[in-house]
Formats: C-alpha cells, structure tokens, sequence
C-alpha cells in the first residue's frame, strides 16, 4: 500500500474515506491510497490518517483480502481397541 499526496482542485467536496466511510470534506491536498502498482483505491480522511501508516495499511490489508475460511483442525479421535 502507498500513499499520495495529491493537489485537490474541488474544494468543500464530501468524499468517503477508504477505510472508516465516513464522510469528509477534503483540503487542499488530498491523500489517495494506491498499492505497491500504483492503482488507485480511495481517498483517506484525515482522522485515519492520524492513526498512522502500520495502522492504515493493515486496515487497507484486511479490506482487499478476500474472506479466507479458516479450516479448523479436529483432532482425530483415537478409539481405544480393546482386545
Ligand atoms: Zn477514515
């Protein structure tokens, strides 16, 4: 995940943030969240960008991975064979 800092050219526009969808209104420069390609995914509100970039990449993480489903083990009953 990158971030950038783009200039914003339409101000007082209300936009949903990426990760928390909550609505925002932009400033100036506008952060945008793309991955490591360069694809553009969303803007990011200011209140997650205070939460710092760990945080907001393993949020961007948990977003873009698809569901897995955990297969939980079972522990193979041993039947005690009596003679
Ligand atoms: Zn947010």
């Amino acid at each position: 995940m990158q971030l950038q800092v783009e200039h914003n050219s339409s101000l007082l526009q209300k936009k949903s943030c990426l990760i928390c969808k909550q609505l925002f209104e932009m400033t100036e420069a506008k952060i945008i969240i793309c991955n490591e390609q360069g694809t553009y995914y969303g803007e990011v509100c200011p209140k997650c960008l205070g939460k710092g970039f760990g945080w907001l990449s393993d949020r961007f993480e948990r977003l873009n991975q698809p569901k897995t489903i955990v297969i939980e083990q079972t522990p193979v009953l041993e039947i005690p064979i009596s003679a």
